[in-house]
């Protein structure tokens, strides 16, 4: 018997197939997916990798597997992972890497259930300091220096589990722990992070006449096995969540297993809570900030089929469950659905081909479905509800729009209108709470010499530097990259060097200058560093009454905040302009969401600034008008040939080497364009809206088309091109209907 072998690795050339023999003794423990080491490349060393297929003859097969270790993947994973390599572009390994317990990279870690304590591992220094010595070459053990990368994104993980992963024996994390590097502590073991002793036994709720028909139409999918797609469109608070709650009991009472995705930022205790409370402990939770140990421990108990019920982020979708019975994703329009990393997927689409598999419903729910999603609705491919009602009946804000340019024109230079500057000291004097949204963070958000014209950029990338005012430094949004404040200009030495543009930062400033008296704070990235502060910043606004949240994209989503009866948003006009066919769409989407963070349970207020008061995503979203909105924003997209009348692939390559981009964006052009089809159109290669990032050069290709099997071929043909394999410095991504086009 022979067997084929994906080395899991990510390196390009290792894309394939390698056949290996099977020995007489594991003839009977081998199967499609067992995790294999074979002996790989010249010093024989043993590699991992997985067993996609088992046959009888091979002509290549020299070497024998050498053992067989570690997870298992269900056939039906295997075959998933080489569609999806096929489809996005990408190493099968890549996927497969999906499929493992996260984070564990295909190694069983022991189970921690039964154990009250542990040790557990920490990081004793700053990862700045650890990154530098290792640069500096002063910790030179290789395995010395596995273990503090690890760690690095890892902090406080269980010891047993470290020593596995890294795969060093303990005396080396001892030895870093005298030296100073690791704390090592003995904890009490949580074994569900999420379980919050409070949680209440719910009892479900009678639905309305909307609730029951979309309910009903749904649930007789579910009773007869019927693959099937349906969007349920409805404000937030119309009762979505509670029609979720009702179909998965009915896909508990059949045996059968559900999958509810959820943007990350809305996976909050309070939403698990509610999963939690109707159905106990039959919930699984998949979430970023866990830790590697926590997620292994949810993921086992998917696996072993005690957990019934999986929430989780995108990656969830991947989550071994059995028996599947309906796929349920919140917040459909949500782009966090796709993968901006290799591998590039698109978790709708995935759970489509699972729910057809598994002969389920697939439900999507939103208050401002994604402009594709709608159209298949309205095109009959997805069954669509309407929830028209408030399930507890409490109104909508009253929204107004207030003109920028009038600000100008009467001498207000504030970021704040004097209409929005009334509201908010009307709010203060009746104790009521504000949430003030601006995309920007930062201070100033770029930096200009008035006398020549000179921008401070980024020396990495082709970017303008933020002001931040904190640590007064000049920060890279992109990179990273740091450097000290001008006040001379380095081109022409004049003086006259200006901060202008506004972030959040400026804005907190200026909110303490006009309301001395007011508290206030601030949710951006640069005020969630740690673990679930995030969630603290949200939780000290709600529960110590603070009289001003600012923030960003961040307070758009989530919480519930019954004191809140003013949201202002300072700049609608931020995402407008973007080169970008979805950026109207997003625009769009935000206003509608943030206002609804106004008067959930009083009456609300919300007030939005723009320089561009007569375009149809301002005017829609102060009508709360999705349906006008899509039937505008469908037209445009139709005469200009966007999603959903056609793709958009992105194919780009980045690299410090410009001549070798060119060249080689070039080859692959020229050889899409040979084919010569009429329904596609190609673009030449230019170089992107950022076209430096981190000292790399970007450049890109856009496709516009139907992307079908016979497309997949073209491309995969395109890149299939020795100059381009053999060609390490350069790398190529192709990305299908990409979050950004930057
Ligand atoms: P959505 O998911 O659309 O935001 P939810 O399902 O969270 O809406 O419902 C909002 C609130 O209304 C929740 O507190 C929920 O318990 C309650 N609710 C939902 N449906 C009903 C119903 N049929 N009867 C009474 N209360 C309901
Ligand atoms: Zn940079
Ligand atoms: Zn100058």
């Amino acid at each position: 018997m022979f067997a084929e072998v994906i080395i899991n690795s990510n390196a390009k050339d290792l894309n394939k197939v390698f056949d290996y023999i099977v020995p007489n003794d594991m003839k009977d423990k081998i199967k499609v997916g067992t995790r294999v080491f074979v002996p790989f490349g010249k010093g024989e060393k043993l590699e991992d990798g997985f067993i996609i297929n088992l046959k009888s003859k091979s002509e290549f097969a020299n070497k024998e597997i050498a053992k067989i270790e570690g997870e298992f993947l269900s056939e039906d994973k295997i075959v998933l992972a080489k569609l999806m390599a096929r489809k996005y572009f990408c190493n099968v390994s890549d996927c497969i890497r999906l499929m493992l317990p996260p984070g564990t990279g295909g190694k069983k870690i022991s189970s921690r259930a039964k154990e009250k304590t542990g040790n557990f591992v920490f990081l004793n220094k700053k990862i700045e300091e650890i990154d530098n010595l290792i640069v500096e070459n002063k910790i030179k053990s290789e395995k010395q220096k596995r273990v503090l990368k690890f760690l690095e994104k890892n902090d406080g993980i269980y010891l047993p589990d470290l020593e596995i992963i890294t795969d060093v024996s303990k005396a080396i994390i001892k030895t870093l722990e005298k030296n100073g590097f690791l704390k090592i502590e003995e904890m009490q073991i949580e074994r569900n992070p999420f379980i919050n002793k409070n949680v209440v036994k719910d009892t479900k709720k009678i639905l309305n006449e909307e609730q029951k028909r979309c309910f009903d139409s749904i649930n007789f999918c579910i009773e007869n096995n019927e693959f099937s797609r349906h969007l349920i469109y409805g404000i937030t608070g119309s009762g979505k969540t509670e029609i979720y709650l009702q179909l998965i009991e009915k896909v508990i009472q059949k045996q059968k297993t559900a999958i509810i995705l959820v943007p990350e930022i809305s996976l909050t205790p309070q939403m698990v809570d509610r999963f939690l409370a109707r159905f106990g402990d039959i919930v699984a939770v998949l979430h970023s900030k866990l830790s590697v140990g926590e997620r292994y421990d949810e993921w086992q108990k998917i696996s072993n089929g005690e957990a019934k019920i999986v929430i989780g982020a995108r990656s969830a979708i991947f989550a071994p469950v059995k028996n599947l019975g309906i796929i349920i994703i919140d917040e459909e329009h949500d782009i966090s659905y796709k993968s901006d990393a290799t591998p590039r997927y698109n978790a709708k689409d995935l759970a489509k081909y699972l729910a057809e598999k598994n002969n389920c419903p697939l439900v999507f729910g939103s208050a401002t479905p994604d402009i594709n999603t709608m159209y298949q609705a309205k095109n009959n491919k997805i069954a669509l509800y309407t929830l028209t009602k408030r399930a507890t009946n409490s109104e909508l804000p009253e929204i107004e729009i207030i003109d920028l340019r009038n600000e100008l024109a009467i001498g207000n230079k504030s970021m704040l209108s004097y209409k929005l500057q009334k509201e908010i000291l009307e709010n203060l004097k009746n104790k009521k709470q504000t949430i003030l949204y601006l995309n920007r963070r930062g201070y100033s958000t770029f930096i200009m010499c008035r006398e020549c014209g000179y921008v401070a950029r980024c020396k990495n990338c082709n970017i303008s530097l933020t002001y931040h005012m904190k640590e007064n430094k000049l920060k890279c949004h992109y990179c990273g990259f740091e450097t000290n404040v001008i006040k001379q200009c380095p081109s022409c030495g004049s003086n006259k060097v200006k901060y202008f543009g506004t972030g959040t930062q400026k804005l907190e400033t200026e909110i303490h200058k006009l309301y001395p008296e007011a508290s206030t704070i601030r949710l951006d990235i640069d005020t969630v560093t740690k673990k679930n502060s995030h969630e603290k910043i949200l939780n000290s606004f709600k529960n110590e009454n603070i009289d001003i949240l600012i923030g960003t994209q961040m307070v758009v989503k989530g919480h519930h905040f019954p004191n809140v009866t003013l949201v202002g948003v300072v700049s609608a006009d931020g995402s407008l302009n973007l080169d970008d066919y979805r950026a109207v769409e997003k625009t769009f989407q935000t206003l509608v969401q943030v206002s609804g963070r106004s008067g959930r349970e009083q009456k609300g207020k919300v007030i939005i600034q723009t320089y561009n008061p007569d375009h149809y995503a301002i005017i829609d979203s102060q009508k709360q008008d999705y349906d006008l909105f899509y039937n505008q924003e469908i037209e445009l997209r139709k005469m200009l040939n966007y999603p959903p009348f056609c793709d958009i692939i992105m194919i780009r390559f980045s690299g410090e080497n410009l001549e070798e981009i060119k060249r080689l964006s070039n080859i692959v052009y020229k050889k899409i364009k040979s084919i010569n089809l009429e329904t596609i159109s190609i673009y030449k290669p230019v170089s992107s809206p950022i076209d430096r990032i981190k000292n790399k050069y970007r450049w890109r290709i856009i496709i516009k088309c139907k992307l079908n099997s016979k497309m997949l071929d073209i491309i995969n043909y395109a890149l299939e091109d020795e100059k381009i394999k053999k060609n390490k410095n350069i790398s190529i991504i192709v990305d299908i209907n990409p979050n950004s086009m930057s």
